[in-house]
């Protein structure tokens, strides 16, 4: 039994924890190690300082296993003894997490990487840049987006195809 809708609520949170590594004038930054930064990110995604060091840890894999260089088995010591309970509301059954307050946000991240697998698989990728850290989910019909943003990475490897078809010619000239 696969269990979509309780992750897909959670999409943004797993997108938003994915590109808390970004590269800034060349080089990689985490901004959940650096404390003012990490606080800020925590206060807006609702999470607590309690959770910080396992979202870390489960951001660490979950990158590794969306970029492939991990199976999604590596997943398995985030999701220990995580349960879903059934509550009975006035209009019907809600399913809630059953799990202790400091891991709640990293398996909320977790459940969204695997809703997306089976509700869209492959729409969630790392940025076609290869000094871009960054990861998208692909909403476009045609499945084609590439870019985290096609302001940023998009017109900078536009410019980079430009430059090198530019380079090839003026060598084919001189040859
Ligand atoms: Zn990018």
């Amino acid at each position: 039994m696969e269990l979509v809708e309780v992750g897909l609520r959670d999409a943004a949170l797993l997108l938003d924890l994915l590109n808390t590594t970004p590269v800034v004038e060349g080089r990689q930054r985490d901004i959940l190690a650096d404390g003012a930064q990490a606080s800020t990110w925590l206060r807006e995604h609702g999470a607590t300082e309690a959770e910080l060091a396992e979202l870390v840890e489960a951001r660490n894999v979950l990158q590794a296993v969306v970029r492939g260089a991990e199976s999604a088995a590596a997943l398995e010591p985030h999701l220990n003894e995580v349960g879903l309970r059934a509550r009975a509301t006035t209009g019907g059954v809600r399913w809630e997490l059953d799990i202790d307050d400091a891991r709640r946000s990293a398996v909320r991240a977790i459940l969204a990487w695997d809703a997306l697998r089976v509700v869209s698989p492959g729409r969630l990728r790392a940025c076609g840049n290869p000094d871009c850290r960054l990861f998208l989910i692909d909403r476009s019909k045609p499945n084609t987006a590439r870019w985290c943003s096609m302001a940023t990475c998009g017109n900078r490897m536009k410019a980079r195809r430009h430059h090198q078809r530019a380079r090839t010619a003026k060598t084919d000239e001189q040859s």
